[in-house]
């Protein structure tokens, strides 16, 4: 099989890369547990100071490690509102945040995430996410969304700004079908969370760690959260979640309010540090943006061929199509045959979206050119067997 999948999203560095297996394997012959609040060890220690190095804004910075995205989200909430003594919380229709009661409450799409697991957490508030292909205004010069007083606008039928501890958004929402947050969205949420106190979680989950063509999707824009959740390609594959901030609110929490008994395994935290070697020693998140230009070609000549490819969209190696009927309506059943076609042809491929009619790419970003090449004309093969078209034409 070529993956185009990469375990949703955790294999930036690809499948078993040497180095990493390196590092799981001498860090399992050292200690493979101690739980950090019984007794601290190093790797912990060098990650929270990696990622501080390297999450943006300035510093000093503190770093929480978990074991999951959820678990990173749902602990920069609970920071947040002690941070700043309130209890609200703005998220996005579209959005994914996991699967856990908070995580699922943040998430914006109820089939099949949310339907039946209610009642969900309180205080959580929600926004409509800046999804222009589907905008009513769509052909406007601005988003829609763009300003702090169109922000205020929407919410003001639903929170006081004085109770928000925080919005959470993806600068890209992943599972919600790869649609980037514009960059003046992403700078208004900022600016309405300095103008009322409020503090801007970054879920960089699935975008982290060079996905695209930076290492966190918020540094496109320029805007800096408070703090930033992210698990998924952090440790190649092992289960690891982190969360990163201003010293001054990580701190905010007493000792003890935060953590898990196998929160920032030390095999876990040996393989993230091998695989923050690898992203730079290997110059992937550069490889990201390359890979990002080889995919869009494909995916807008694909579009001229099939009319029913909506939208092309993404960012860096993130990046998706949209499938629609004649009138412009998901079609999340094309997207199923696409996905079936490809993994008959041994090529896996998610979908994604509200409406299940999202392609999206998430292959390993060390995956060698002729193997992308071949999953390229597989899933053009795929693509053609899903209109029916008898003549396969691969590549652009
Ligand atoms: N946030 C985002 C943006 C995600 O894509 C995901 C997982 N798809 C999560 C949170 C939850 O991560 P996990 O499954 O590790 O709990």
């Amino acid at each position: 099989m070529i993956d185009f999948a990469g375990g949703i999203g955790c294999l930036n560095v690809g499948h078993t890369h040497p180095a990493v297996v390196a590092a799981i394997t001498r860090q399992a012959a050292r200690l493979t547990h101690a739980c950090f609040q019984v007794a601290t060890y190093e790797p912990y220690v060098a990650v929270a100071e990696a990622l501080n190095a390297i999450v943006p804004g300035p510093g000093p910075k503190k770093t929480l490690l978990v074991n999951t995205g959820a678990e990173a989200v749902e602990n920069a909430v609970k920071i947040a509102r002690v941070a700043t003594g309130r209890p609200a919380v703005v998220a996005f229709e579209h959005a994914f945040h996991g699967r856990t009661l908070l995580g699922m409450t943040l998430t914006g799409k109820v089939h099949p995430y949310k339907a039946g697991f209610g009642p969900f957490a309180p205080e959580i508030y929600r926004l409509p996410f800046p999804y222009c292909f589907r905008c009513p205004r769509k052909g406007a010069s601005l988003c829609c969304f763009a300003s702090p007083e169109a922000i205020t606008t929407r919410l003001a039928t639903a929170v006081a700004p004085e109770s928000v501890a925080a919005i959470v958004i993806e600068p890209v929402a992943g599972e919600g079908g790869f649609i980037p947050v514009p960059s003046e969205v992403l700078r208004a949420l900022a600016d309405w969370c300095r103008v009322h106190g409020a503090l801007l979680i970054a879920d960089e989950v699935q975008t982290g760690f060079g996905r695209t063509g930076r290492m966190f999707a918020m540094e496109h824009s320029g805007v800096v959260a408070d703090l930033t959740a992210m698990a998924k390609s952090l440790a190649g594959g092992l289960p690891l979640g982190a969360v990163t901030g201003r010293a001054e609110i990580m701190d905010a929490p007493v000792p003890g309010g935060l953590g898990g008994t196998f929160a920032g395994n030390p095999i876990a935290c040996a393989a993230a540090l091998a695989v923050l070697d690898v992203l730079r020693e290997e110059e992937l998140v550069e490889r990201a943006s390359e890979l990002g230009e080889v995919l869009r070609a494909h995916l807008v000549a694909w579009q001229s061929r099939h009319p029913w490819i909506g939208d092309v969209r993404g960012l860096g190696a993130m990046q998706a199509i949209e499938l629609v009927d004649p009138e412009g309506e998901p079609d999340g059943a094309r997207a199923a045959t696409v996905q079936r076609e490809a993994a008959s042809r041994g090529l896996l491929v998610l979908t994604a979206g509200t409406f299940g009619n999202v392609i999206r790419l998430l292959m390993p970003l060390t995956i060698p050119r002729d193997v992308l090449d071949e999953g390229l004309a597989t899933l053009a093969a795929a693509l053609a067997a899903a209109d029916g078209t008898a003549t396969v034409q691969s590549g652009v």
